[in-house]
């Protein structure tokens, strides 16, 4: 039987990837149950044959490019867990500067409506809603199977008075409502995109990544919609691809938005762009 420093040595070579080591210790602390922290105390521990064998299978799906995340079934974002699953996108670090940018135009005292359209694992929706206790956050999502993972995200982080997960395609999900912030995710890429061969996205649902030949379709369909489901001063806060953000705010300045501007995530890319419907008409109220 071997020890943990034995199993993890052998791993990080199997995996040989830039993350091996980082990702040969997330695997090993799930099947044991145990914080990372541990595996550097117990370098000597003799996980359980059972244990071991888990840890086998996991290694050989990972050689075999599966994510970490959909074998794990979660993955950390923002300041919590989500579960997740090959039924949804996996959340990525750079949708935090939608988040922020969302956070920044929702005020702490206000009871903001929100929605979150395309909401996949329930991600942007349940930061929301966990950072302004007053915000009512609708969260959709066409796939069924990506607003079940949602469901049980917002039900795990007690977040379900507040965060209503509906079915539906964008704004047909809404019934109608207006609400005083729309953000999303959307799928961003193009049909030929290279980056759909790679990595974790081979594994990703299609539906979650590509919107026609240039990717800009969803974001289209946001822009467009949006002015009849905002109020007068609400926001429409856009994630895209790097290369996206000069159409997007085209898009967004030939229907009617004000303030349109871009944001540029950590690695300095174009990632976010925000647009506000009607301000003049809000500060006349
Ligand atoms: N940012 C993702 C990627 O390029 C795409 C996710 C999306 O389409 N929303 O990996």
């Amino acid at each position: 039987m071997s020890d943990v420093r034995t199993l993890l040595a052998a791993a990080r070579q199997r995996l040989g990837c830039e993350d091996a080591v980082w990702e040969s210790e997330l695997l090993l602390s799930a099947v044991l149950g145990r914080p990372r922290s541990w595996l550097h105390a117990h370098p000597e521990a003799v996980p359980s044959a059972a244990q071991a064998t888990q840890f086998e299978d996991w290694l050989l799906r990972r050689a075999m490019g599966e994510p970490v995340a959909y074998l794990l079934g979660r993955r950390g974002f923002w300041t919590f867990e989500l579960d997740v699953g090959p039924g949804c996108l996996i959340p990525r670090p750079e949708t935090e500067l939608l988040l922020e940018e969302a956070l920044a135009r929702m005020p702490v005292d206000a009871a903001i409506e929100v929605a979150d359209l395309g909401t996949g694992s329930g991600a942007v929706a349940v930061a929301l809603a966990q950072e302004r206790p007053l915000a009512r956050v609708l969260a959709s999502d066409i796939s069924a199977e990506a607003l079940a993972l949602a469901r049980t995200n917002v039900r795990r982080l007690g977040l379900e008075a507040r965060v209503r997960c509906v079915q539906g395609d964008w704004y047909t999900a809404t019934a109608g409502a207006c609400f005083h912030l729309v953000v999303s995710n959307p799928p961003y890429l193009g049909e030929t995109d290279p980056h759909l061969a790679q990595g974790d996205l081979r594994f990703e649902p299609r539906q979650a990544l590509v919107s026609g030949a240039d990717g800009l379709e969803a974001l289209r369909t946001l822009i467009a919609g949006a002015p009849g489901h905002l109020h007068a001063g609400g926001w429409l806060l856009l994630e895209h691809g790097a290369d996206q953000g000069h159409a997007v705010c085209e898009l967004m300045v030939r229907n009617g938005f004000t303030e349109v501007e871009t944001m540029r995530d950590l690695q300095a890319l174009e990632r976010v762009t925000a647009g506000q419907w009607e301000r003049s008409a809000a500060h006349n109220e």
